[in-house]
């Protein structure tokens, strides 16, 4: 369902910044906009001739946000089409968008926690944003999101999966989890390690859990072994 430009954590820019899309004709709905991002979208000539780019900003780390900027001037100069923006923090995303040279009526921005969208290429699909766990710096989301019938949980950069989610998985309401999973585990963790992610999945739920956001130190193999998926990285 949704493709992954790059599945890498902050630091693991090989693997390029965590992010998923899903393209219909002129539509494109991405998930968050780190360094890497733009470029890949270029590479992978996924913003030609677009006319609805929608874009769900889970938290403000550079590796989330590094160039929303480059694709919103990009979007409003060269497609002549206003990005819209989805992030609960209204005043924060303003204000960080201010700072780089963004003015208001570059792009549009829904800053509610429950949206419906109904686009003409994508179709009808809603989002509800879940707060998580990752640092006590700046809020962060997780999000569901129905599309088709079916509701994918993505839990942008978190250290625990939001109960609400964890129970709509067991419950069967939820057919799929994106999980920022990493390698590294030490107390005050600010992602989630493959070990707590074993404490927290049931062994017969793991398949429906795709790792995301993965650092230097887990290896595919081993997020397999255990049960889950990883995902890929989108080539052309
Ligand atoms: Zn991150
Ligand atoms: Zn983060």
């Amino acid at each position: 369902m949704f493709k992954f430009v790059g599945i890498g954590s902050a630091f693991n820019t090989e693997k390029g910044n965590t992010s998923a899309f899903l393209k219909r004709d002129n539509s494109l709905l991405l998930i968050d906009c780190g360094e890497t991002v733009f470029h890949r979208l270029q590479e992978l000539n996924l913003l030609d001739g677009l006319e609805n780019l929608y874009i769900i900003i889970t938290h403000t780390h550079p590796d989330h946000v590094g160039s929303l900027g480059e694709v919103i001037f990009y979007s409003y100069y060269i497609l002549k089409r206003r990005v819209t923006i989805f992030f609960p923090k209204k005043q924060l995303i303003e204000g960080f968008l201010t700072s780089i040279g963004i003015s208001a009526e570059m792009y549009k921005l829904n800053s509610f926690e429950r949206i419906a969208v109904n686009d003409a290429q994508i179709g009808e699909f809603s989002i509800e944003f879940l707060p998580v766990s990752h640092v006590d710096t700046i809020p962060a989301y997780g999000f569901t999101i129905r599309l088709n019938g079916r509701v994918f949980y993505y839990s942008g950069d978190a250290n625990d999966i939001s109960k609400i989610a964890l129970e709509k998985l067991k419950n069967g309401q939820i057919y799929r989890i994106y999980q920022d999973t990493c390698g590294l585990d030490y107390e005050g963790n600010s992602h989630l390690s493959l070990r707590r992610l074993c404490e927290i999945i049931p062994q017969e739920l793991r398949n429906k859990v795709y790792c995301m956001h993965l650092d230097k130190h887990i290896k595919e193999k081993e997020i397999q072994n255990n049960g889950f998926n990883v995902v890929k990285i989108y080539e052309e």
